[in-house]
């Protein structure tokens, strides 16, 4: 239970707390997960982020900058970033939600269920921390640690990509997620996630530049996802492959409609 919250107007500030309370300080930005059953924080200090100046949406040069306190619901209103962008924001279902939630709480919370991740991991985003330190989001996922995520970074944003959430009803759990792109080489770059701990990219495939069937079946092949009430491990297996399969043909549809 919360008993002593900290409202900090600098990075300083909360890296302070931060140094001095170690595991029972917790940072707090939207307060969505921390603050709801069964998420709730056991911590008994929280540092909010609400007064740091790390809340805008900024181009430079071609790359976005988002701000880790922009809200779900301000990135998705900012004008001309991509559909899949948009499509993956709107994943997280509630307008109530995404208008409290923000994306660097999204990143942090490593939650079971990542709607977004796949598309940022297919972006290749990089996280700015507090200390200075830029970490590609595949990186961080591999060992997140209590770092203050500042900014989120991403420099290719108009690449061909798209996503897919794949759940039983609109507003229910996700069965798996994916999201493909195509990089300026013509590389693809393929990510899901609800087939392993984490969203991961499925690099074994994206290197194999397959179509249709035979990129269903090699990702089938590639994932092993656990079975739960969500479907059995084939079904996740068999979804997995077709949404990644579909969405390639989105890309490559796109392509055409560029050109
Ligand atoms: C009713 C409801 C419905 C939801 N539906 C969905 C959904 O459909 N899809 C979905 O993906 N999520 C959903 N969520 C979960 C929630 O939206 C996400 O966990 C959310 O994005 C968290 O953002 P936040 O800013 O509120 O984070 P907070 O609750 O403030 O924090 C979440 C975690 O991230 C850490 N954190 C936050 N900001 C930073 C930072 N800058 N640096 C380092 N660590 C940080 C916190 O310490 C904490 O561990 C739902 C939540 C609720 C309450």
């Amino acid at each position: 239970m919360i008993k002593q919250f900290f409202r900090v107007t600098t990075i300083e500030q909360a890296m302070e707390l931060k140094q001095h309370f170690q595991d029972d300080a917790v940072w707090m930005a939207g307060g969505s997960k921390l603050n709801a059953t069964p998420t709730r924080t056991e911590c008994s200090v929280a540092i909010s982020l609400q007064g740091l100046p790390i809340d805008k949406v900024e181009w430079d040069n071609g790359t976005l900058r988002v701000g880790s306190l922009v809200t779900l619901q301000k990135l998705r209103d900012t004008v001309y970033i991509p559909q899949a962008l948009y499509d993956a924001l709107g994943f997280v279902y509630s307008r109530h939600v995404r208008n409290q939630a923000t994306l660097g709480g999204e990143i942090a919370a490593h939650q079971p269920e990542s709607v977004l991740i796949p598309l940022l991991l297919v972006l290749e985003t990089e996280l700015l921390f507090a200390d200075g330190e830029i970490l590609t989001l595949e990186e961080y996922l591999q060992s997140p640690g209590d770092r203050l995520l500042v900014e989120v970074i991403i420099h290719d944003l108009f690449r061909r990509c798209a996503t897919r959430k794949f759940s039983r009803s609109a507003g229910g759990w996700s069965v798996v997620t994916a999201a493909v792109a195509i990089t300026e080489n013509e590389e693809v770059r393929i990510a899901l996630d609800g087939v392993a701990e984490k969203p991961i990219r499925v690099r074994d495939v994206e290197s194999l530049s397959l179509q249709g069937e035979a990129l269903e079946k090699a990702i089938s092949a590639a994932i092993h996802p656990h079975a739960d009430l969500s479907g059995s491990k084939a079904f996740k297996r068999h979804i997995a492959g077709v949404l990644v399969a579909d969405l390639l043909t989105d890309c490559l549809q796109q392509d055409e409609v560029t050109k």
